[in-house]
């Protein structure tokens, strides 16, 4: 960036002010576009990792303790032998806090689709506050009365 040399009349008393500002205005605009693909870059980073998280989180928490994903309806396959599980429709209520380390309550669930089309359902942990989001699987999913689907956007 060159130095502006002292004796120069300001841009606002002479007659390129407006060039320059359009120009200013440009590189602006210019900028702004990077930060805002950069931004989407790393949002959608983020989301493949919360869905990467969440994927990871409730197969520990399943390997940890089957008997309580059973009881919280992950698995369903308990009815009788050769049973596909099939996904579950119903509305998922626990997931798994990386801060507590267990599967927690969802606090203040809401129904998104992530980018890379999965359906979850994120909300905070009802004991720590820490954000947590649950995978759903299976095609539209019905909130339990509790609002409609929300798109991750
Ligand atoms: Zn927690």
């Amino acid at each position: 960036m060159p130095k502006a040399k002292s004796g120069v009349p300001k841009e606002q008393a002479g007659g390129q002010g407006p060039g320059r500002r359009k120009k200013r205005v440009a590189r602006l605009e210019r900028t702004l576009e990077k930060v805002a693909a950069a931004q989407d870059k790393r949002t959608a980073q983020l989301e493949r990792l919360q869905a990467r998280a969440a994927e990871l989180a409730a197969r520990l928490a399943a390997l940890r303790a089957p008997e309580a994903a059973a009881s919280d309806g992950l698995a369903s396959g308990a009815v009788g032998e050769g049973t596909p599980a099939q996904p579950s429709t119903e509305p998922v209520r626990r997931a798994y806090c990386m801060h507590d380390k267990r599967m927690v309550a969802i606090h203040d669930p809401e129904l998104v689709v992530l980018r890379n089309g999965r359906r979850a359902v994120a909300g905070t942990c009802g004991d720590c506050g820490t954000h947590v989001v649950a995978i759903v699987g299976g095609p539209a999913i019905a909130m339990d009365g509790q609002g409609a689907p929300v798109e991750a956007s």
